[in-house]
Formats: structure tokens, C-alpha cells, sequence
């Protein structure tokens, strides 16, 4: 009678313990991020355009027009820093030539992700190819390099339709190519207007997430934020107008409204990286922390 109560008494207990383990996997499972990097847009500027997608984003998730991005605000250096969670310091890319990138000590944070969760679907696509200089072999399951951004558009809104992504970090570039044809100011329409259709190409990407055969079983966690502003007809140096970004964050994770706490560029890896799970190691010496989250 004993042995048979016992054995009953375990047998009840694995049913509990594999139940516990499928509901844990499954709830890791859901948690997913989309990362979309609009080169070289002012927070100013942003506000001052007509952007209804991007505006239903902050307003309704945690933001700030006061980020901060790497004093040395060219593009290689400030999407590094952004991907990696460290700045340049560490990261070692100081141009857009990206010499030697300090990769090994300091990866992509879909690495820092997949070491923990080897089975994440983590997918790249850029207009701005050597935004992909710092990926190692197997850190995507796609990088993806697209001429226009209609074209990233098109293979984005195709890979949240038909692909199990987990993590998609997208990369535009028109709003940073008519700073350099027109000027980076508020003054200037076609800088604004080029602000204007990147947010309708924001739409179809929200669109297409929330088409998402199991959307409502997904938490996304959507962050938007730029590599650096300008003025005149370029960037590169440590003044307000370069250096000065904007984060947005928007999920049901995050806290509403403005973010009083100083944010940096190297949050957003960070926030990623806390959004997936995954448990963040004081020997990787990240310099950002998550940003915008409950
Ligand atoms: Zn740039
Ligand atoms: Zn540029």
C-alpha cells in the first residue's frame, strides 16, 4: 500500500513539474522584440513632423527626446554602440570603417541572447550595410542588406508574416540621406517630409506585427530610437544637435509616459536583452541598463 501511494504521490508530482515547465517555456517563448533604427533623425525634428505611427507609439509607451548618443556621432559608431550595450570605448568602432571592431569581448546582443537561448530567431535587415560589420557567424538567423527603404520595408513586413522572429532589429536611412542632401533643421521641409514617409513605412511595419497569426499569445516589445541628429549638411561632432536622440519604447511591459532618468543609445541592447529574459551578466561590463520597462 505504502510503495503504491508513494509511486502515485510521484507520478502526480511529474505531471505537476512537466505542466510548470511547459507553461515556464511557453511564457519565455512570447517574449519578443522589434527594433527599428531610423538613421540620423533629430528628436526636434521628429516632433515637429506630422508622424501619427510613431506619435500612437510614444504616446502610449515610455520616450525620451533627450537620449543621448556617442559623443563621436557617426553612424558605425553610434549603431555599435546601440547593438552592443557598451560605447565605443570598449566596442573599439571609432568610424564608419569599422577597423577592428572589439567583437569577441563585446557582441551584438543577439549573441548575448542566443548564448542563453540558442533556439531565438534573431533577423538583421539594413539599408545601411555596415550595420552588420559586427555580426558574427550564426548571430542571425538572417542579416539582410536591402538598397531602399521601401525594399527593408517589403523584407520586414515579410518576415514578421511568414517567419517565428523573436528579435528583428531594421535599419532605415532616408531621413539621415536628406540631412545630408538638404540640411538636418526643422526649417527644412524636405528633411521633415523624408521624417514624414519613413513614419508611413513605421505604419505598415506596426500594421504587419499586429497581423501576426499570434499576436495576441506575442508580448512585443516595440524600440524605435536613431543613431545620431545633425545640422548644416552633416554630423560627427559632440554638440547638442548630433549628440541628441530619441528612445521610445512601447509594450505592455513599459512604463508610460516621459522617461526622467538620464537614456543612452547602449540602453537599447540592454532593454532588449531584459525584455527577452535573459539574465545579464555583470562580467559582460554592459554600460547601458534597461530603459522604460515596469
Ligand atoms: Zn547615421
Ligand atoms: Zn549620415
Amino acid at each position: 500500500m505504502r510503495g503504491s501511494f508513494r509511486s502515485s504521490n510521484i507520478f502526480r508530482l511529474g505531471v505537476l513539474c512537466t505542466f510548470l515547465l511547459i507553461g515556464h517555456l511557453k511564457i519565455q517563448a512570447q517574449n519578443k522584440v522589434l527594433i527599428i533604427g531610423i538613421d540620423g533623425t533629430r528628436p526636434d525634428a521628429l516632433l515637429t513632423a506630422d508622424t501619427p505611427n510613431l506619435d500612437g507609439l510614444w504616446q502610449n509607451g515610455a520616450y525620451s527626446f533627450r537620449a543621448k548618443t556617442d559623443p563621436l556621432s557617426w553612424s558605425g559608431v553610434c549603431w555599435t554602440s546601440m547593438l552592443t550595450g557598451v560605447w565605443k570605448e570598449k566596442h573599439k568602432v571609432y568610424s564608419n570603417s569599422y577597423e577592428n571592431p572589439n567583437v569577441k569581448e563585446y557582441p551584438h546582443f543577439f549573441r548575448r541572447a542566443r548564448e542563453q537561448k540558442p533556439n531565438l530567431k534573431t533577423y538583421s535587415i539594413a539599408n545601411w550595410k555596415p550595420v552588420h560589420n559586427i555580426l558574427q557567424e550564426n548571430d542571425a538567423v538572417e542579416a539582410v542588406h536591402r538598397k531602399t527603404d521601401a525594399a527593408v520595408t517589403k523584407q520586414v513586413v515579410r518576415t514578421l508574416k511568414n517567419t517565428d522572429v523573436d528579435v528583428l532589429f531594421l535599419h532605415l536611412d532616408n531621413v539621415d540621406h536628406a540631412g545630408h542632401k538638404y540640411g538636418y533643421a526643422l526649417e527644412n521641409k524636405k528633411y521633415i517630409s523624408a521624417i514624414e514617409k519613413t513614419d508611413k513605412k513605421v505604419g505598415e511595419i506596426i500594421k504587419a506585427l499586429k497581423k501576426r497569426k499570434d499576436y495576441e499569445k506575442e508580448n512585443w516589445l516595440i524600440l524605435v530610437s536613431t543613431d545620431h541628429g545633425g545640422s548644416g549638411k552633416g554630423h560627427g561632432k559632440d554638440t547638442p544637435e548630433h549628440t541628441t536622440i530619441f528612445y521610445i519604447a512601447s509594450g505592455k511591459e513599459v512604463t508610460q509616459g516621459e522617461i526622467l532618468k538620464e537614456v543612452n543609445v547602449v540602453d537599447v541592447a540592454v532593454t532588449a536583452l531584459k525584455h527577452l529574459e535573459i539574465d545579464i551578466k555583470e562580467e559582460w561590463k554592459l554600460d547601458g541598463k534597461p530603459s522604460g520597462l515596469k
